[in-house]
């Protein structure tokens, strides 16, 4: 059981930072609420909810793609700017996350801060090389891959709050994707994975990134096991390749609806898919120009 006194609904920043610095224990950021589940025993003075101040809107500013904290997954999921093959794997992401329910509550910022090991979007933003933005006593810009080298609720400092997730708008012959397997619709992953890729003039690999989710507490960053593609034209031969190699590297933790060598498999699948169906997408948008 949660034991809460009191919500509060700031409609500023200034005021929830205010409410906010009273410090851990006594206020608690609130955004979807849907990991309070999760919170059994933990008690708090206050619940700060953070939906009512503005931020959950996606915006090109100065050159760079501004995604609100508290935009809802259901919204990211449909949202046209983020349509684009280079980004295609944020909306992939946030639309497979749990149920239509789920997906109307939970943000995007609740989902990276409340991280689990289920969680889809932040791998999606991995892969991205996303960035985060941070207000409280020292407002900064953080690399989401920083955020995650622990659990990034460990990383904020007691009344920071995540009030924006930052994108590169991507480059020519850039596609992504975010592939994730599991049992039902609406069931937690068992092994997902996102990747972009960027493509040559010669259809030839540039650069890429390849994150693993669910497979380890914590995402995995697999892009060193697909190195095999740069300067490569991806084709089907090495992409199983790379699936072998991640099903022989990939260490699972473990997972009561399946054995560690099943897990194993499945990430080099997903990666697989990820990597060829982002290749693709860098074609097309080549060929749409
Ligand atoms: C039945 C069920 C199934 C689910 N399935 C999936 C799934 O398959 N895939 C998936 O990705 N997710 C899934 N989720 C959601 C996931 O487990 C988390 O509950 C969710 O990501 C939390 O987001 P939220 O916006 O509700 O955050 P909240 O629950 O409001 O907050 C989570 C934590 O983050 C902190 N926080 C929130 N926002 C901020 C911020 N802007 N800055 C700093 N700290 C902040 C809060 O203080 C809290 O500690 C599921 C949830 C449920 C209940």
């Amino acid at each position: 059981m949660v034991t809460v006194q009191k919500f509060i609904y700031p409609t500023t920043l200034g005021e929830a930072l205010e409410a906010l610095s009273a410090g851990r224990g006594k206020a608690r950021a609130i955004a979807g609420g849907t990991s309070l589940v999760f919170h059994r025993g933990r008690s708090t003075e206050a619940y700060v909810d953070i939906t009512r101040l503005g931020i959950d809107r996606v915006e090109s500013l100065e050159g760079r793609i501004e995604v609100g904290a508290c935009a809802r997954l259901g919204a990211l999921a449909q949202g046209h700017d983020l349509l684009v093959p280079g980004l295609r794997a944020l909306p992939e992401a946030a639309a497979c996350a749990g149920s239509t329910a789920v997906r109307n509550a939970v943000t995007l910022g609740g989902s990276v801060a409340g991280y689990k090991r289920w969680s889809d979007p932040p791998i999606a933003l991995l892969a991205l090389d996303a960035s985060v933005h941070l207000e409280g006593p020292d407002p900064r810009d953080v690399p989401l891959a920083d955020l995650f080298s622990a659990h990034p609720l460990s990383k904020l400092a007691a009344g920071e709050l995540i009030t924006a997730v930052l994108l590169e708008p991507p480059g020519p012959r850039t596609g992504s994707a975010f592939v994730k397997l599991r049992r039902t619709a609406v069931d937690y992953a068992l092994a997902s994975a996102a990747a972009q890729v960027v493509l040559d003039e010669q259809g030839r690999v540039a650069d890429l990134s390849l994150t693993l989710g669910a497979v380890r507490p914590l995402p995995t960053d697999a892009t060193d096991l697909a190195g095999e593609l740069l300067g490569a034209e991806p084709t089907e031969d090495l992409l199983a390749q790379v699936a072998e190699r991640i099903a022989q590297e990939v260490e699972p933790g473990q997972d009561m609806r399946a054995s560690k060598g099943y897990l194993a498999r499945v990430a080099g699948v997903v990666a697989e898919d990820a990597l060829a169906t982002a290749a693709a997408r860098a074609r097309e948008e080549e060929s749409d120009a």
